[in-house]
């Protein structure tokens, strides 16, 4: 039988060689370490984890990322199986012993009667045979040329610049307006797409004051700041000069305060909508290097997010990959070469859980196709299909940058009771999607 080649040995290629080899379908995994390293790898084994020891939470009832540990478990994942395996105490976390766990996942790998492994860099994008991509934010720069030769140099990114991102629901529209600025837009949706949250002078001084004095995380050597004048980190912004935001992304004009439209605002933050749902907005232009704490208590001096929860807070951070709401089908194949797939990271989700999620459904994907059926994505109500609703077609293209899942990529549900409603909500999100996983997997 013909057999499937998967380049990356991570979290999302360990999960995907997996998955496919279950199912019955060959599977050759090809990982350049140790022969070629990375600045944050430091072996040579599968699933190696760069950074924390931790999957996050581990609440399947309340927690969008506990729910998709959940999924992972109900569809017998190996990497959840090996992280259970080799667990430390963490209270609510999935925390484990990073090294007991790389090798656990490198011997079960080996071990597997359908893998093989080919050790070595994988330079170009390979032309014949079914092929997943899972080289996650480090992918070299070899084949990194080659994927960009494919899909354009637009469409690979090296760096994120990601914008914090704020729950719709939570910000208050007694003190926040809808309009783009200077109305434009052909339709009514159009010239209500942003959120504007305005600032008086002693509010815009005492935010630049708040930025200047945050703690700010360094980048890790060897990642260097490659970023462009364009992505700018909002400190670093303001360290030019007090004025630079109110002449940037907070400038005030072509914007009228629907709650008070005779004085005009000394500055303006906007937000724009960033998924399809419109549950989700980005602070236009906020990138930052601000560390997370410091980002919360910052943001929430603006009015209007007083009381904001955060989707995802922002960053910059080196990582490769590819803008998948234009590139990829729902099957996670590339559309220009569908016998090419891709996982993990590269197709611009984030963290080690959803990288081995989108593995996971990849390696399955692949293998039914090779044996001749088709495996549509779960449904978008469950952690896993949220996920990949968003990469593969929920998500702005335009403004695509890596996602945490979340629960606000979920179809809505109606929310009753102010915060404690909230939480109340999230059960009936993860009871709703356990249901639904459960239907797709037995189908
Ligand atoms: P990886 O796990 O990186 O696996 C990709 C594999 O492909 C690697 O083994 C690499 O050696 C191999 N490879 C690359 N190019 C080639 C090639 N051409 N040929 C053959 N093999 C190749 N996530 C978290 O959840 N928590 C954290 O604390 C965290 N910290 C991070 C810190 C840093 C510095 C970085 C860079 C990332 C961090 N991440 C963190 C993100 C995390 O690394 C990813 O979410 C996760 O590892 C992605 O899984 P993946 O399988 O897509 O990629």
């Amino acid at each position: 039988m013909e057999k499937l080649h998967i380049i990356g040995g991570g979290m999302a290629g360990s999960e995907a060689a997996w998955q496919a080899a279950q199912m019955g379908v060959p599977v050759v995994l090809h990982e350049m370490r140790p022969q070629v390293g990375t600045f944050a790898h430091r072996t040579g084994n599968f699933a190696e984890m760069v950074c924390s020891n931790s999957f996050r939470s581990d609440d399947d009832e309340r927690n969008a990322v506990g729910l998709l540990h959940w999924e992972m478990g109900a569809a017998n994942g190996l990497i959840m199986q090996m992280a259970r395996a080799h667990k430390l105490p963490a209270g609510g976390a999935l925390a484990v012993d990073r090294d007991a766990f790389a090798e656990a996942v490198t011997e079960r790998i080996k071990a597997h009667p359908l893998i093989e492994t080919e050790y070595g860099e994988v330079a170009d994008l390979p032309h014949e045979g079914q092929w997943i991509v899972a080289t996650g934010p480090l992918t070299s720069g070899a084949l990194a040329t080659s994927i960009r030769a494919e899909t354009g140099a637009d469409s690979l990114a090296f760096f994120d610049a990601i914008a914090p991102i704020v729950y719709a629901e939570t910000i208050d529209m007694n003190v926040a307006w809808l309009q783009s600025r200077y109305d434009k837009g052909e339709t009514e949706e159009e010239r209500t797409a942003y959120i504007n949250c305005p600032m008086t002078r002693p509010q815009y001084e005492a935010f630049i004051d708040a930025l200047l004095a945050a703690d700010k995380a360094e980048f890790h050597e060897g990642e260097t700041a490659g970023y462009f004048d364009g992505c700018l980190p909002i400190e670093v912004m303001a360290e030019r000069g007090r004025e630079t935001l109110r002449h940037g992304p907070m400038k005030p004009v072509g914007l009228t305060n629907a709650h008070n439209p005779t004085e005009k605002p000394y500055a303006v933050v906007q937000l724009r909508r960033d998924n399809k749902l419109g549950t989700l907005y980005n602070i236009v232009g906020f990138q930052t290097k601000m560390k997370y704490g410091a980002q919360t208590a910052v943001f929430k001096m603006i009015p209007g997010l007083q009381d904001a929860s955060f989707a995802r807070l922002g960053g910059i951070h080196r990582n490769t990959f590819i803008n998948s709401p234009t590139l990829l089908d729902d099957r996670m194949r590339l559309r220009s070469r569908p016998n090419i797939r891709f996982a993990g990271q590269v197709t611009g989700v984030e963290g080690y859980v959803e990288s081995a999620a989108m593995g996971l459904l990849a390696g399955r994907m692949a293998a039914a196709e090779m044996l001749g059926r088709d495996l549509p994505p779960p449904p978008p109500d469950t952690a896993m299909g949220a996920l990949i609703t968003h990469i593969t077609g929920g998500a702005e293209a335009k403004t695509f940058q890596p996602m945490n899942v979340n629960f606000g990529l979920f179809p809505p549900i109606d929310a009753k009771g102010g915060r404690r409603g909230r939480k109340d909500r999230y059960k009936a999100y993860t009871d709703r999607a356990k249901e639904s996983f459960t239907q797709w997997l037995a189908s």
